[in-house]
């Protein structure tokens, strides 16, 4: 297939001949114990793409065996050999990109264009991984008071239990999964429900890359707490790196208190877009468009509110509105896709209480406002003014295509309005003073900052929140030390014995 095609339905089909059904235990793909099952929907059809298997609470322990099993070999091989699995990965997913990209707007339903950003986004974590893999270092020195060495050394954390959302099926596995293996780690995958097909192919990927059997297990389950939950409670598995709501990180932080359990939580957002007098506009809008319309809203990072100046309020929405209106809803397979469906039933009726609340309170719609007639869960690109500050829409995650614009008229409000969140992932400035861009970074309580741009996210940086966005980061350079502990090995002088 390339780019330029829309696929055809046989293409279609042979890719989802080719991903794997079964769960992955110890290198073997293997049945639920249970002969339980998932159905894998097309969000833009509502159709059943491919049943795979479901892992019982005992597929999910054979797993931690698996990983458990492998522990110890995997931790002593050479970095360069895990460096050049990543590296081997990263090729073959640059030769399969066309596949990857199909398969994950087949799931997840964003349009293809956009998959193809994620698994270049994805895919990067491999390359970067790899690279970081020969630089774990430690450090060796003399005591303070001269007496004693200090040997200070990194050692991968051992099993980790890797949970990932289905909104960036491959990147948030990447982005945990190349830390993992760089650093000397097992993994057990418990990938998301709605989007599981995206990790099997990528497992199977990563096993034609050399890693070998059990470092990677992958259970796709039901009941994803059934499966985890004992997994928590184990005393052989080490870390819990989890990304997804705040509501279901809670609970895993909660559960992973009983054993002490080491935990990177990349949780939810609600970033605010701040739009200062003296910016771009032009070029605001077109962040605008990035922040809150990549993956059709449904990203950690979207941008949840706009908070423009008073004096340029009206033609930021009118600029905004109009491009908005613009885009095409259609199957994100479609060539002329600029939005895919949301991702199912429950999240569109979830963005159309959010605008209804809204309405209610007072809102205008500028444009959109409702779901889209026919199959799959559309939802128009809405734009919403004179929002009154106790919307659910202002305070809530959207996880849509709907913008809430309101405004500000000194910079302290600006700055008032974006911290009133308990959220802090990331956030928007446009202006065009250096000073206040710097200033906004110092002000605004935020894990990561865009300034005059709508992306952020990016390999080589650490991403990333504070308050209930989560702990820890993933991707730079502090991405492995989420799986490295720190060993200090304290050595008696060694002059002790030396000859006078
Ligand atoms: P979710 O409902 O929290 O689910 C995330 C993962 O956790 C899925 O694999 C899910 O399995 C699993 N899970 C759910 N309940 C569980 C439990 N009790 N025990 C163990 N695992 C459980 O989140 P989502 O709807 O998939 O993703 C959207 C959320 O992720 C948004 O809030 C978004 O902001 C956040 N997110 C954050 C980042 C970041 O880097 N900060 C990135 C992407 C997304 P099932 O699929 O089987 O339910």
């Amino acid at each position: 297939m390339t780019d330029a095609a829309t696929p055809s339905q046989d293409a279609e089909q042979r890719l989802l001949e080719s991903v794997p059904s079964k769960l992955l235990i110890g290198g073997q793909w293997t049945d639920g114990s249970e002969g339980d099952t998932i159905e894998v929907e097309d969000p833009a059809t509502g159709k059943v793409l491919k049943t795979i298997a479901s892992a019982s609470p005992e597929d999910g322990a054979k797993a931690l065996d698996a990983a458990c099993a492998a522990q110890e070999e995997w931790a002593r091989t050479a970095p360069r050999t895990r460096a050049e699995i990543l590296r081997k990965a990263f090729d073959l997913l640059q030769e399969r990109k066309e596949d990857f990209a199909l398969l994950m707007t087949l799931e997840m339903g964003k349009p293809l264009a956009e998959s193809r950003g994620e698994v270049a986004y994805g895919g990067e974590f491999l390359r970067w991984f790899s690279e970081e893999t020969a630089r774990i270092s430690g450090r060796y020195a003399t005591a303070p008071d001269g007496a004693n060495r200090l040997l200070v050394n990194k050692r991968p954390v051992g099993p980790c239990l890797l949970i990932t959302p289905w909104n960036f099926p491959l990147a948030m596995a990447t982005r945990k999964i190349a830390p993992a293996i760089a650093a000397g780690c097992t993994m057990v995958l418990k990938p998301a429900t709605l989007t599981p097909l995206t990790s099997l192919l990528f497992a199977d990927l990563l096993r034609e890359a050399g890693l070998p059997d059990g470092v990677l297990n992958v259970v796709t389950a039901k009941s994803a707490s059934k499966v985890t939950g004992p997994l928590l409670k184990d005393s052989r598995l080490r870390k819990l790196s989890f990304t997804g709501s705040t509501e279901v990180g809670q609970r895993l932080i909660a559960d992973s208190a009983q054993r002490v359990l080491r935990t990177s939580m990349e949780l939810g957002g609600n970033a605010p877009f701040l739009v200062f007098e003296d910016a771009d506009l032009e070029k605001a809008v077109e962040g605008a468009m990035l922040a809150k319309m990549r993956n059709m809203g449904e990203a950690c990072t979207a941008a949840n509110r706009f908070i423009v100046h008073e004096s340029v309020a009206e033609e930021f929405s009118a600029k905004f509105a109009e491009k908005l209106a613009a885009l095409k809803a259609l199957r994100g397979t479609d060539k002329a896709s600029t939005l895919g469906p949301l991702v199912d039933a429950d999240s569109r009726a979830k963005v159309e209480e959010l605008v209804q609340d809204a309405v209610d309170k007072g809102a205008t719609v500028r444009t959109g406002g409702k779901a889209v007639e026919g199959p799959g869960y559309f939802y128009e690109p809405t734009l919403l003014t004179d929002v009154a500050e106790d919307s659910r829409v202002l305070t809530e995650e959207i996880f849509g295509p709907v913008a809430p614009v309101i405004t500000f008229s000194t910079e302290a409000e600006a700055v008032e309005k974006a911290n009133a969140s308990d959220f802090g992932l990331v956030s928007y400035v446009y202006t065009q003073s250096v000073n206040r861009a710097l200033r906004m970074g110092e002000r605004l309580e935020t894990g990561m900052l865009g300034v005059n741009a709508g992306v952020v996210s990016n390999p080589a940086a650490p991403f990333g929140g504070v308050k209930m966005s989560g702990i820890g980061r993933e991707g730079g350079f502090e991405g492995i030390e989420e799986y490295l502990s720190t060993q200090y090995v304290g050595i008696a002088d060694p002059w002790a014995d030396a000859e006078s």
